[in-house]
């Protein structure tokens, strides 16, 4: 870009000396600055490049990113896995928002400079689950900054479909931050655990982005909330938050029980899982009888031991989510808009420094979210 930049500047310097106004030059580059990766691997993988800013088609538009949130999705990805098919190179990233550039043809409703945030599902609008509304259940479902280029970039390009404006009183910082999280959680515990006031709520490994977020709808839909989290700096995170009783796993290993005691032997209506494999057995013991639990991610592991007889026994109700529908997404942002919901940013890092961002990431020091600000 900066070959390019340069050859403008010097075009518009010899305009204005030539008194040639008349000539018109678009003062937009065709190359822009982004994060990406060559070969899946650890952080030392990632490259910032100009690469060429993607062309948009009839139903998509093309925004200036100004922000972007970093998930452990990301990390997934440019990681790599034998499930995981995308040409390389990529650039990751869904936690999008920016500003309009250029819209397609068939794009009515958007016009350049509309602040917009991006439903990171991509659906086709077109199978039996995207008829019904069930966009995340889509028989082509992609992921924008998983299987195609996300927000890492100075421009990207989604479907329209994706999008919902911002108003302008909102700051973008506290959309991105906010964004596929408040979604994620939003469909987890309205329409999937069927929260409902009164309701106790345990949420295991508190302190990231998905559990801060389940924190404050819980406490938002009238719940009494469990968090459980390992360090000083987390727990009084998780209590500003609006945490009722908050407990130091690595103090209670057998928090389930702890958790029966503490509902006098009832148990916890809904268990709102994102571990996995570490947390998958107290979960399912921390349960009342015909309690739920519902689960969006498992970073310690894919596998956890079930007690079958539990399951049937107490008549436990397992739930899986994944993302969210439009309709979903459009209640979530309307939380954040309206400021429902607060965000908690740990860190902004700036696009060069993505590689140090997902490091600390990875670290898992931080507590709420870490962004990225485009230039
Ligand atoms: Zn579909």
């Amino acid at each position: 870009m900066s070959i390019l930049g340069v050859q403008i500047e010097e075009k518009i310097r010899d305009q204005h000396n030539n008194h040639n106004f008349a000539l018109k030059i678009t003062p937009m580059s065709k190359t822009m600055l982004a994060a990406l990766f060559y070969e899946h691997g650890d952080a030392s993988k990632i490259r910032v490049e100009n690469v060429a800013i993607p062309k948009i088609d009839r139903d998509e538009v093309l925004i200036r990113v100004r922000y972007c949130a970093l998930n452990r999705l990301d990390l997934f990805v440019r990681n790599g896995a034998p499930t995981l098919k995308i040409p390389l190179p990529h650039i990751s990233g869904s936690d999008i928002v920016g500003t309009i550039e250029d819209v397609g043809e068939n794009v009515a409703n958007y016009e350049k400079g509309d602040l917009v945030a991006v439903n990171a599902v991509w659906f086709c609008n077109k199978c039996e689950r995207c008829l019904e509304g069930e966009h995340s259940l889509c028989d082509e479902f992609k992921m924008i900054g998983e299987h195609l280029w996300g927000g890492f970039a100075q421009y990207t390009k989604v479907p329209a479909r994706n999008l919902i404006k911002v108003p302008k009183n909102v700051d973008p910082q506290a959309v991105a931050a906010l964004g596929l999280t408040t979604l994620t959680a939003w469909r987890m515990l309205k329409t999937k655990a069927k929260l409902s006031p009164g309701d106790v709520v345990v949420i295991p490994g508190a302190g990231g982005g998905l559990s801060t977020a389940a924190i404050q709808i819980s406490k938002l839909l009238g719940a009494k909330v469990i968090a459980l989290t390992s360090t000083e700096r987390k727990m009084e995170v998780v209590k500003k938050l609006g945490a009722d009783i908050v407990l130091n796993y690595k103090e209670e290993p057998n928090w389930g029980k702890k958790i029966l005691e503490l509902t006098n032997g009832r148990g916890a209506d809904i268990v709102f899982e994102s571990v996995g494999h570490a947390t998958w057995q107290q979960s399912l013991r921390c349960l009342r009888k015909g309690g739920r639990l519902v689960t969006a991610g498992a970073t310690t592991g894919f596998e956890g031991k079930t007690n079958i007889g539990a399951v049937f026994w107490l008549q436990l109700e397992i739930l899986g989510s994944t993302m969210a529908n439009m309709a979903e997404f459009k209640e979530a942002m309307e939380l954040i808009f309206t400021g429902k919901l607060k965000p908690h940013i740990d860190k902004v890092f700036p696009l060069e420094q993505l590689a140090d961002a997902q490091r600390y990431l990875e670290a898992g020091d931080h507590v709420g979210k870490i962004l990225i600000e485009i230039p």
